[in-house]
């Protein structure tokens, strides 16, 4: 241990003594003061704020985790080993912090001299004493819950960013506010919307890089154009923001990189359809070469043909594009999946490490998206340097190393005007949960999926797209019957897979029943953990992927968990909730794990002896059935605007996901009001507003519909995939 090592943990040693606020008050929030009076050497060292050069230092204080990656390198790897392979079957719960929304929890909290920093459903934020689990202060943005259909999946959030002071979150509303770390007041908010009036949400975690907080965009099944903007850490201001498709072309192009950009589209839908490209996730950084790295996802709409896009690369979607930190200007992109037909998202965690290729020490940017391939590109140029598939991936045979291109199998893939079963189907074979890397053992700890999917074009010859709904130029044909349903449920795998990225194959892997597992964390113990969709927390050897330890989580788990210290105790952290786009949408397949949504933070040490309560059970039993006064042309016709429209949070074939309400589940007075509700009687407990979308009889189909799908539960009760009982 150095000097300065140990007089922080004396310092920290005589802080424990003092009450709690005022340790908070010692806290990222206080700035480095230079003529600060002799007496207050304590409160000196320990306000040291965070800021650039402490993020990119982060190794030197490996009990913090001040950035959600951790460091700047986003390798979500902890150097502590005091838990480790040898004792973490002593680990136990030391506390756990019920937050307030039982929805999805995506965040990975950061930690920063004792106090924790993290984010719930709807971006409330929340501070937390990292040792015992004590709140110290909560902000609630208080997003509209009118608005929680403006984004594909879910009310969620992936964290906040801490610097200068203050606490950031993107909030799923647009906004972006900063927080003073020390009491939880704002310090100012500003809107990331560009005035254009498209569709908008964030669930990304800012990133703090000087003087500046980095936010994506969100919405490209809702006809967003995707951009990532900069702000002023101190007053707000936009510095800059980069456009990361073209726009409206009777207007001038944002930047050079946009007019190169737009050589690669055709026809008019792009701009007219918002284009997509939306940075929802990644945001990585280099000190070294000063360059930000983002992920972009798909176009609107998936089906290239409905964008008028049979051939063009379509840039910059599905990309990974390096832009200059202080100015917001293009320096390189690789597109990942050229005139993406299939929702391949580039947004998976971007991770940044030096290894040995050839003999030579590579400074390389480790990418494993949803299209199935890992990707390791020279993050100095974006050079790709090997490319290799880590899941089933029938949409391309191989990626041309020559070319830098995917060699596509249209035969297979195409499905822009036939159905076809393409892998990985649009939940991807590796989606937002968090990927890790060990330098310590040099791999990478993939929570990956094999997700084949039907994909088929619209039924409904006349649609077009629109504000509010999902605006992907298909249908995502799930079949009734629960015997299909069970196959296919049967046919989803997760994967823990520890991946070589220099020899570019598969190490170990760990197999799940069930896919939309959490995000890993990787330690210097020799130690992987991950949470589980089916509600356990569970820690494998990193060399060897031996399982020694797992513990209930009361809740599916998708979030990446972190690792900190306080007081010279290591503790494991990671947040439960079930949530985000498969429960929603994915109804029958998604709810054979029967948890609930419970979120809480849980920290694990060794020897922790605290107590989860008994798992929530809400479940109701079916209510009395409503007759079906439908035939089968409009039951037919409700099935179509239910997939359309309502499947994408209420789950396909109106079976739910075990998050949200399950509408066979809808009791006779709310079916008495059905047609109330859709247009937005419920509109403050989040179920958006349908007035004006549909005609009368239209809605009327819906709720026939709905109700066809009641009985046929009925019917199903006892099957193991459709007897679920109804979260309240
Ligand atoms: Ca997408």
């Amino acid at each position: 241990m150095n000097n300065i090592l140990m007089r922080n943990r004396l310092l920290k040693l005589a802080l424990s003594k003092l009450a709690l606020v005022g340790l908070v008050a010692f806290g990222v929030g206080c700035q480095r003061n230079t003529s600060a009076p002799a007496a207050e050497p304590a409160a000196a060292a320990e306000s040291k704020i965070v800021d650039t050069a402490r993020i990119a230092a982060g190794d030197s204080e490996p009990g913090n985790w001040l950035s959600t990656g951790r460091t700047y390198n986003e390798q979500r790897y902890s150097p502590l080993e005091k838990v480790n392979a040898g004792n973490v079957a002593k680990l136990g719960l030391a506390w756990s912090y019920k937050v307030d929304i039982d929805r999805g929890a995506e965040a990975t909290p950061v930690v920063v001299d004792g106090v924790m920093y993290t984010t719930g459903a709807y971006s409330i934020v929340y501070a937390i004493n990292a040792k015992t689990g004590e709140q110290l202060w909560k902000y609630d943005p208080e997003v509209q819950r009118s608005k929680s259909g403006n984004a594909c999946c879910d009310v969620v959030n992936r964290g906040v960013a801490i610097g200068q002071g203050k606490v950031y979150v993107a909030a799923f509303d647009g906004r972006v506010i900063a927080i003073n770390a020390k009491d939880g007041t704002k310090a100012w908010e500003v809107d990331a919307k560009d005035g254009s009036g498209r569709t908008f949400a964030l669930t990304g975690a800012p990133l703090l890089v000087k003087n500046l907080v980095l936010v994506g965009s969100g919405g490209a099944e809702y006809n967003a154009r995707g951009y990532i903007s900069a702000f002023d850490t101190a007053t707000g201001k936009l510095a800059w923001r980069f456009y990361t498709v073209p726009g409206d072309p009777a207007k001038p192009d944002e930047s050079p990189a946009i007019t190169m950009a737009r050589k690669t589209w055709t026809g008019q839908q792009y701009w007219k359809q918002g284009g997509g490209g939306t940075v929802w996730n990644t945001i990585a950084y280099d000190p070294e070469t000063d360059l930000i790295y983002f992920g972009t996802g798909n176009g609107v709409s998936w089906n290239k043909l409905e964008r008028d896009e049979p051939n063009g690369d379509n840039l910059f979607i599905s990309s990974i594009v390096a832009v200059k930190a202080e100015t917001g200007e293009y320096a390189w992109h690789y597109q990942e999946t050229p005139n993406d037909n299939w929702d391949y998202d580039a947004c998976a965690n971007i991770i940044l490490a030096d290894i040995t290729l050839d003999g030579q020490l590579r400074k390389v940017l480790l990418h494993a998206p949803k299209n199935g391939f890992f990707y390791v590109l020279d993050r100095k140029d974006g050079k790709l340097l090997s490319a290799e598939k880590f899941a089933p991936a029938t949409w391309a045979t191989h990626i041309d190393l020559k070319t830098g291109r995917p060699v596509v199998d249209q035969k297979v893939a195409d499905w822009s005007k036939e159905a076809k079963v393409v892998a990985p189907g649009p939940f991807g074979a590796h989606n937002w949960q968090p990927m890790s890397f060990s330098p310590k053992t040099g791999l990478v700890y993939i929570p990956a999926q094999e997700v084949a999917s039907m994909m088929a074009p619209h039924k409904e010859p006349s649609f077009d797209n629109r504000e509010g709904v999902w605006n992907i130029g298909g249908d995502l044909p799930i079949p009734a019957d629960p015997k299909v349903i069970e196959q296919i449920a049967a046919s989803l795998k997760g994967k823990l897979i520890a991946w070589d990225p220099v020899a570019q194959k598969q190490v170990w892997s760990q197999a799940y029943t069930n896919i939309w597992n959490g995000g890993t964390l990787a330690t210097a113990g020799n130690l992987v953990f991950q949470g589980t969709a089916d509600g356990r927390v569970v820690a494998y050897s990193a060399d060897k992927g031996e399982k020694l330890w797992e513990s209930p989580a009361n809740s599916g788990v998708m979030a990446g968990p972190m690792s900190y210290e306080v007081d010279g105790e290591q503790y494991v952290t990671v947040m439960a909730g079930w949530g985000g786009v498969f429960p929603l949408i994915g109804g029958a397949i998604s709810n054979y794990a029967k948890v609930r949504p419970e979120a809480r933070v849980l920290t694990f040490k060794i020897g922790g002896t605290a107590s989860l309560p008994a798992p929530k059970n809400d479940a109701v039993p079916l209510p009395e059935l409503q007759e079906v006064k439908a035939d089968a042309k409009t039951l037919a016709r409700g099935a179509d605007l239910f997939i359309n429209n309502c499947a994408q949070c209420h789950g396909l074939n109106a079976v739910g996901g075990g998050v949200i309400p399950d509408l066979r589940y809808l009791t006779p007075e709310k079916h008495a009001i059905f047609a109330g509700i859709v247009a937005g009687a419920k509109s403050d407990r989040g179920m958006p507003s349908f007035a004006g979308r549909f005609n009368p009889e239209e809605v009327e189909a819906i709720h026939q519909y709905i109700i066809e799908r009641s009985h046929a539960l009925k019917q199903a009760l006892g099957s193991p995939v459709e007897g679920a009982a109804s979260a309240k």
